[in-house]
């Protein structure tokens, strides 16, 4: 008689946890029904990057001085500076620049370090390609404005 009593206590218990369980579990689902989702159907909708998002850079070729700055400080010399020195101006003329964006980490370290500001980190993120290669930005590709403003 003991046992059955104790027995049937027990099932008491487990059926009260079981139903607590449940309770928290709908206060959860209920609770998350009122929230906006933080979720986005891209790309039908757009993320908004955080003010400091750090997505494709930005390069300006007029104000770029071909100081090499910008290589140094990458971990991985990965801006291509190419330039020629020209004798009667006494100074390097830049011929091209370029960041591989499928090698670059996105450190922000050349855009930190770079003296005349050439460099700045938009805040595009859509970069996917179908060939990596694409992924090689030329100074004409990264100094067109961001997509995403
Ligand atoms: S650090 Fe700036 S100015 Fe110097 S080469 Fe790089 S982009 Fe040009
Ligand atoms: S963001 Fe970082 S990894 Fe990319 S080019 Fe600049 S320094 Fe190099």
């Amino acid at each position: 008689m003991f046992r059955f009593t104790k027995n049937i206590e027990d099932y008491s218990q487990e059926i009260f946890q079981a139903s607590k369980y449940i309770g928290q579990g709908f206060r959860v689902t209920f609770d998350h029904m009122n929230r906006k989702p933080i979720t986005i159907h891209y790309p039908y909708g757009e993320m908004v990057p955080s003010e400091r998002f750090r997505g494709r850079i930005h390069f300006e070729f007029d104000k770029c001085i071909a100081c090499e700055v910008c290589v140094r400080v990458c971990p991985i010399n990965l801006p291509v500076v190419d330039w020629e020195y020209k004798a009667s101006m006494k100074k390097k003329q830049l011929k091209s620049y370029s960041i591989d964006f499928g090698v670059c980490i996105f450190c922000g370290n050349c855009v930190e370090y770079c003296p005349t500001n050439c460099l700045s980190m938009t805040e595009e993120y859509a970069l996917s390609v179908y060939d990596r290669h694409e992924l090689n930005f030329d100074h004409m590709a990264l100094g067109r404005m961001p997509t995403v403003s």
